[in-house]
């Protein structure tokens, strides 16, 4: 077993592997908003040993930084998660789920949009675990 920065760069070396059919089935756009700015594999915590096109999804740049900062960007933009929670790409609903979740502290559309979303146990068991 690799350890440490080798198992690291191990890592990152599988999930850009994934690249390939991520971008077949995003059709090389964000799975989540549809963009095309640089769109790159990024993981969905939980994660399991390894990497998975079930847990990964292809997001753009402009995705990429709301899921990472503290703070949202346009939340005008962050409208296409009305649709993106209906997702049937499982690590793609659970992100927009998550990201929907962080809008509605500020929103009454998102507030709205969560009212109308109904998981099942599972999958809210999934959006819950991170
Ligand atoms: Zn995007």
């Amino acid at each position: 077993m690799a350890r440490g920065r080798d198992a690291s760069q191990a890592r990152k070396g599988a999930v850009a592997a994934l690249g390939k059919g991520l971008s077949r089935r995003a059709r090389s756009r964000c799975e989540l908003c549809a963009g095309d700015q640089d769109p790159r594999v990024i993981e969905v915590p939980p994660t399991e040993d390894e990497p998975s096109e079930d847990a990964a999804i292809l997001a753009c740049l402009l995705c990429r930084d709301d899921l990472d900062s503290k703070k949202l960007g346009d939340l005008g933009r962050l409208r296409f998660l009305e649709t993106a929670i209906w997702s049937e790409t499982p690590p793609v609903q659970v992100l927009a789920v998550r990201l929907l979740r962080r809008v509605a502290e500020s929103e009454d559309w998102a507030r709205e949009t969560l009212d109308g979303l109904w998981l099942d146990e599972a999958m809210s068991a999934r959006v819950d675990a991170s």
